[in-house]
């Protein structure tokens, strides 16, 4: 059975050209969102200031398509009080995963152990079904459809991300952007495990420019 949805209004600016996906893992590009837009503006960078932008970074991080993000939107039009628990709880457990790739590599950290009782809480208490779909390009999706409360699935895959990188022992490849003012995380995925910059298009050049300067006035 296909439920035909009709377009809501557009999903905030965040289409994926205008959000940066550089923690290759979905899990830190979650963390990430906090401070995911390329263009930054003073003060308001986090996409998870709305239920929308919320929506918005799930569907540019094609862990929603278009059709299930606007029925999405839909939905919180007419549940405002659980769209809005469910972003609250969101960005609170985007806090909880960003202590754990901050400091997550040994297993009986406070920081871990919360990590741990969240994930398992979020996988524990949603039901749903895993599907394969099309879209609209011609390339595939995989859909979690959430049996229950609407919003309970939406934090899945990335709960699930964060549970592989427990599983398979990746947490000590995990780092932090080198440039102090920058909060971005990231999956080293580098050969030599060197990988320093959230992207070198914006931190790794900026550091690049400040040596530079250095040596000049050195000179
Ligand atoms: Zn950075």
């Amino acid at each position: 059975m296909t439920t035909v949805l009709q377009p809501t209004a557009p999903i905030l600016d965040s289409t994926p050209d205008s959000l940066i996906f550089v923690g290759e893992r979905l899990w830190l590009d979650f963390v990430n969102s906090a401070d995911a837009l390329r263009a930054r503006r003073p003060g308001r960078n986090d996409v998870l200031d709305s239920f929308d932008g919320f929506i918005g970074w799930l569907s540019a991080a094609r862990v929603l398509d278009a059709e299930r993000s606007a029925a999405m939107v839909r939905r919180a039009q007419q549940q405002p009080t659980a769209a809005s628990a469910a972003v609250h709880e969101a960005r609170r457990i985007r806090n909880v995963l960003r202590a754990l790739a901050e400091k997550g590599t040994d297993e009986t950290d406070r920081a871990t152990q919360l990590a741990i009782g969240e994930i398992n809480r979020i996988l524990g208490r949603s039901a749903g079904t895993r599907r394969v779909e099309s879209r609209a390009d011609g390339g595939f999706v995989r859909n979690f459809v959430t049996v229950g409360d609407v919003f309970a699935g939406l934090l899945i895959p990335v709960i699930e991300s964060a549970a592989d990188a427990l599983v398979s022992g990746e947490l000590f490849r995990v780092r932090q952007c080198a440039d102090a003012r920058c909060a971005r995380v990231f999956y080293d995925a580098s050969r030599n495990g060197k990988r320093r910059w959230c992207e070198m298009a914006t931190c790794g050049n900026r550091a690049k420019a400040a040596r530079h300067r250095r040596k000049i006035k050195r000179v």
